[in-house]
């Protein structure tokens, strides 16, 4: 990056370059869960001297998918969080799943609480903790649900918002598929930026941990949702990852994770560049050339599907569709394009077909 290289030449001091050349996105980094107070204060340090993460995280109740492993220290590690937070001056975010535990939250002065994937998902649950916030400062961060549902996302970001909670953040973290892909949760990043396009008011953060699974994914995960503007990221450390009690094999060890931070590249992601500007305009213009296409396949859709009713012909002609599929795939190869996206795309598109002709009966 342009700013260390210029201030190791022109100074020597690398942690010169941590004070005054930080990322503009907010970081947060930390354990999966809280392990030990010596973990946790090992990890404060190497932040709070190393990094210029101002967030400590730090899961202490941890319902895991199955019973019977390990499922957190609760208050106690609250206690060693509180005493990270007075040491090294950083602020702390735990995850919260009940109205309890957001109690015990305020009673240690943790400064930053997340709903988890698995509770956003239950509106009833995100309720009773949206009433519980209500009258506290603190801040909120509400992950996606597993399931790609950007209302069920929202949902709970209003109910906490309703609540009086004035800093509440949007945090992806992929979702679950039966998809077979090298990550652990896929991104579908078209949710997190319909969230944003419907509210762009709000700071959504990527946790590429929890999408990569993997050590080795989370730099690429991350380096994308910078690609993606998004506005901070949480990333999972550990002083010995190996030997972590939840997500061993996501969590990155300290120096790992400066590399990552090193190797990141920010993004313009407002400002005017006119070469882009210029190929913007050719892609309205292809796209509106694509959506009066469609337009007029649908018209002819409609006829075919009057003719049909009247014939006495099934909506469903499998014969044809398999042909039609065929060559146009075999178009798509001509044309470069990919196989996965096409075959979607077709199958949208005979979808509304055959909505087009079930509504003629
Ligand atoms: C976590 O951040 O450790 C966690 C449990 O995340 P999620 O709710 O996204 O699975
Ligand atoms: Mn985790």
């Amino acid at each position: 990056m342009f700013c260390r290289v210029f201030f190791k030449k022109h100074y020597g001091k690398i942690d010169f370059f941590s004070y005054l050349c930080t990322m503009k996105i907010t970081l947060i980094a930390g354990p999966c869960s809280a392990e030990s107070e010596e973990q946790i204060l090992k990890t404060a340090e190497f932040l709070a001297t190393k990094t210029s993460v101002k967030t400590l995280r730090a899961g202490v109740w941890k319902l895991r998918t199955r019973p019977g492993g390990f499922e957190g220290h609760g208050e106690k590690a609250l206690r060693w969080l509180q005493s990270a937070k007075e040491k090294f001056g950083l602020s702390v975010a735990v995850e919260v799943t009940t109205p309890e535990h957001v109690e015990l939250c305020s009673k240690y002065n943790i400064d930053t609480v997340w709903i988890g994937a698995r509770t956003t998902g239950n509106p009833f649950l995100v309720q009773k903790i949206a009433d519980s916030l209500a009258g506290s400062d603190l801040s909120v961060m509400v992950k996606n649900p597993l399931n790609p549902d950007w209302a069920l996302w929202l949902g709970a970001i209003e109910r906490v918002e309703e609540a009086g909670i004035t800093n509440v953040i949007a945090v992806h973290r992929g979702f679950g598929t039966t998809q077979h892909s090298e990550l652990r949760n896929s991104p579908m990043w078209e949710i997190p930026i319909e969230i944003k396009r419907r509210r762009p008011d709000l700071q959504i953060y990527c946790d590429p941990s929890h999408i990569a699974g993997r050590a080795d994914l989370v730099f690429p995960v991350a380096q994308r949702a910078l690609d993606m503007a998004m506005d901070g990221l949480m990333i999972e450390i550990h002083p010995d990852p190996k030997h972590a009690l939840t997500d061993a094999f996501q969590q990155l060890d300290f120096s790992e994770f400066e590399k990552l931070v090193s190797q990141l590249v920010e993004k313009d992601t407002h400002g005017k560049h006119n070469e882009l500007e210029q190929m913007r305009a050719i892609i309205d213009d292809l796209d509106e050339e694509l959506i009066a296409t469609l337009a007029k396949r649908m018209k002819i859709v409609e006829k075919i599907g009057e003719y049909k009713h009247e014939h006495k012909v099934s909506t469903l002609q499998m014969e044809r569709w398999k042909k039609l599929l065929e060559n146009r795939l075999n178009l798509g190869r001509k044309y470069n394009l990919n196989e996965e996206f096409l075959t979607a795309l077709l199958n949208v598109i005979h979808a509304e077909s055959l909505r087009i002709q079930g509504d003629k009966r």
